[in-house]
């Protein structure tokens, strides 16, 4: 066994999806069978990219087994699960994209879920895992540059939209934490990859659990309005609410979601930040808010040597790569 333990894996991908991008992405290839078959004509469409943490301590056991490979591959367990794709943690300076699960294929990573209108989004999604604790462990420059390659090419090529690449936390906020405040949103917006709202407000608390009312009705509605389910519009600020409230702070307010007396509550910067998305979604859709992924500048970034796009390729998918910066 070589020192990463990797060259167990001998299944090396280019990826077609990554070809279709433009990108030359070596990724390696381990077949989970924990997956299903989609409808024909569900294959090839994609409304949501979910990302995850897979919450584990070490990247390998003694034996140099990769601990979350072992559990996104086994299909004896009790609850057998998967992910389209898992982002490994830093190897001599690369963080490794392995393919466990063909996107036309449904793979088991999101469970009971809801975001907006959809329901068990299994269906309609690609899932990615991260590995990492989900308590302090901070996601590595080489995973987010792993991340952000991957993602380019998945949204281009399947045309997803910016406001639905979503966490595992906010599409099933009664049961779920990721990924982990310490994930950085803003870099995927820095790379044209989704949004991320700029505006700031203080952090005063508008309302909070055992509060009840027009205000907390409010605020319910604006928390459905996003996408958000798992909760009532009642004007009772009860525990499910305060659960998908955090899982708001934890996306966009981090600073909140990390101080004791403010997590859980609505602030006027939640306010604020709510108001801002919002409007930004409203503009995408009129088309007065252009999202574009930035192939140039995640091409320029020193963490992504592995990641090449060819020009040719870029020209004839008319993709200009100089209309990107
Ligand atoms: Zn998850």
């Amino acid at each position: 066994m070589d020192a990463t333990g990797l060259s167990n894996f001998k299944g090396r991908a280019k990826p077609n999806f990554a070809k279709k991008a433009g990108v030359d992405l070596e990724m390696i290839y381990v077949a989970s069978p924990n997956f299903s078959d989609k409808a024909s004509e569900e294959k090839d469409k994609f409304k949501y990219i979910i990302i995850h943490h897979t919450a584990t301590s070490r990247m390998q056991d003694e034996d140099g087994n990769f601990v979350s490979l072992k559990v996104l591959t086994d299909p004896n367990s009790q609850n057998p699960v998967s992910a389209h794709y898992l982002i490994l943690r830093e190897i001599n300076g690369e963080s490794k994209i392995v393919i466990l699960v063909d996107d036309d294929k449904k793979a088991w990573h999101a469970g009971v879920s809801k975001w907006l209108h959809d329901n068990n989004l299994n269906n309609y999604s690609i899932g990615i895992e991260i590995n990492n604790d989900g308590i302090t462990e901070l996601f590595s420059d080489a995973q987010m540059a792993s991340l952000v390659a991957l993602l380019s090419c998945l949204k281009k090529v399947y045309e997803i939209n910016p406001f639905n690449i979503l966490g595992h936390a906010e599409i099933a906020p009664n049961r779920k934490i990721d990924p982990s405040d310490y994930f950085d949103w803003k870099i995927l917006a820095d790379y044209g990859i989704a949004y991320f709202p700029f505006n700031e407000g203080n952090s005063n608390i508008l309302c909070k659990i055992g509060d009840q009312g027009k205000i907390v009705e409010n605020i319910q509605n604006l928390l459905q309005l996003w996408g958000y389910r798992y909760f009532d519009v009642d004007g009772v600020f009860d525990e499910r609410t305060k659960l998908v409230i955090e899982s708001f702070q934890r996306k966009y307010a981090p600073y909140e979601y990390r101080n004791d007396e403010l997590r859980g509550c609505w602030t006027h910067n939640d306010d604020v930040k709510m108001q801002e998305l919002l409007t930004a979604r409203k503009d995408y859709y009129n088309g007065d808010l252009k999202i574009e992924v930035n192939f140039e500048k995640i091409k320029n970034n020193p963490m992504n040597e592995f990641f090449h796009p060819h020009e040719e390729i870029l020209i004839a998918m008319n993709i200009n790569i100089h209309d990107e910066l």
